[in-house]
């Protein structure tokens, strides 16, 4: 398709389906500036005893083998990004994940997290950026997979390897329904490397993608497989906790 006509289609798009605040319906960008202010920086914690933590870092305490370094959040499961994330899941708006992205990095510009000092410190080179996966039958139903999307977007922009490193091999119930010690059971053994992968990481650090941090047991589990594949240093970055 030439440009002219991209521009054409772009047009008659945004005609016809304007882009509108997910949050409060103004026409112009998915999230406007306003509801941008809104978004409210949480605390960051330590991923397994979830106190508060410089940068994310695990407390040295906390470590264990197989869990995770460091868990660094957007901001609070609220409104305005309670509601972008429903709608990351639901529908099929790229460019608002775009946005989240975006923001993100923003944010990351003016509050440099430690994390980014880890990531920076060897220029990236064995920095690779994973996804939470779905499992096909869910991702075929809707369609993506909006961890996948996240992880892409970000790994392009950060120039670091991105890989679809795990996948899940058990279809669970959706973790929102359910209670803290059932979500851990309900997630055990759902994952697995990739058999692409030839059971080898190519990496030792990942950084880990998922748009929401409830209960962690989706992202802990998620490690645990990393870790066991070979991986050094495991970090979760979500929108939302
Ligand atoms: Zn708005
Ligand atoms: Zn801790």
């Amino acid at each position: 398709m030439n440009n002219e006509l991209i521009t054409m289609n772009n047009f008659l798009l945004d005609f016809l389906y304007p882009k509108k605040c997910v949050n409060c319906k103004k026409v112009g960008e998915y999230l406007c500036s306003n509801c941008q202010l809104d978004l409210k920086q949480g605390d960051l914690v330590c991923p397994t005893c979830e106190r508060l933590s410089i940068g994310g870092i695990t407390h040295p305490v906390c470590r264990r083998k197989y869990a995770l370094d460091g868990l660094w959040s957007l901001g609070i499961y609220q409104n305005p990004l309670r509601i972008s994330i429903q709608k990351l899941k639901y529908k099929w708006v790229t460019a608002l994940a775009e946005s989240l992205i975006n923001i993100t990095l923003e944010y990351w510009a003016k509050n440099p997290p430690i994390l980014l000092d880890y990531i920076k410190k060897d220029r990236g080179n064995s920095w690779t950026i994973v996804p939470v996966p779905l499992h096909w039958t869910r991702k075929n139903w809707r369609g993506f997979n909006q961890s996948e999307l996240l992880a892409k977007l970000l790994s392009k922009k950060l120039g670091l390897n991105h890989q679809d490193a795990l996948i899940r091999t058990k279809k669970t119930k959706p973790q929102v329904k359910l209670k803290s010690y059932d979500r851990r059971m309900n997630i055990k053994n759902a994952f697995s490397l990739s058999p692409s992968m030839n059971n080898e990481l190519i990496t030792n650090n990942i950084l880990l993608i998922d748009d929401v941090w409830t209960t962690g047991a989706t992202l802990k589990e998620c490690t645990y497989v990393l870790k066991k594949g070979g991986a050094k240093t495991v970090w979760a970055l979500t929108l939302a906790r």
